[in-house]
């Protein structure tokens, strides 16, 4: 896709983190209370600083940690719903720009994803740090 680089989607954010994100980001030096909050749902998100993603530069339009940004920031505006069905955010502008390869490659990679971070919300759930 061809991402117009708006920075729309990194204001209010609520993506969700794997561990392995988190582990990856907290590799560059950032304290793991700064970058994620966790929900009642044991769920770990990106956490917002007025309005948007801690890792949002200063001009709201690049990712400061793009190259180790999260995974599911990696396969936006492909996300699914509850039910497993996959769709394109209608919120992204480049939404068009996805090929049907992009797409099906991306479909696999999420539903993956998104299984892996609810494991892990059940088991901070299960025993809460
Ligand atoms: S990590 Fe980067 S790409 Fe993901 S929401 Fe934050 S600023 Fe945007
Ligand atoms: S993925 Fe979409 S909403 Fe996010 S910065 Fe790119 S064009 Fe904007």
């Amino acid at each position: 896709m061809r991402c117009a680089r708006c920075g729309d989607c990194c204001k209010e954010t609520s993506m969700e983190l794997s561990e392995e994100d988190i582990l990856r980001l907290i590799g560059l030096g950032f304290k793991r209370e700064n970058i994620c909050v966790i929900g009642e749902d044991g769920l770990a998100r990106l956490r917002n600083i007025k309005g948007q993603c801690v890792f949002l530069s200063k001009d709201a339009k690049t990712c400061t940690v793009y190259r180790n940004r999260p995974k599911g920031c990696m396969i936006y505006p492909v996300n699914c719903d509850h039910e497993g069905e996959v769709f394109v955010d209608e919120f992204c502008r480049a939404r068009g720009t996805i090929s049907k390869s992009e797409l099906r490659r991306k479909s696999r990679t999420i539903k993956k994803h998104l299984d892996i971070i609810d494991e892990e919300a059940k088991i901070r759930k299960r025993s809460p740090e």
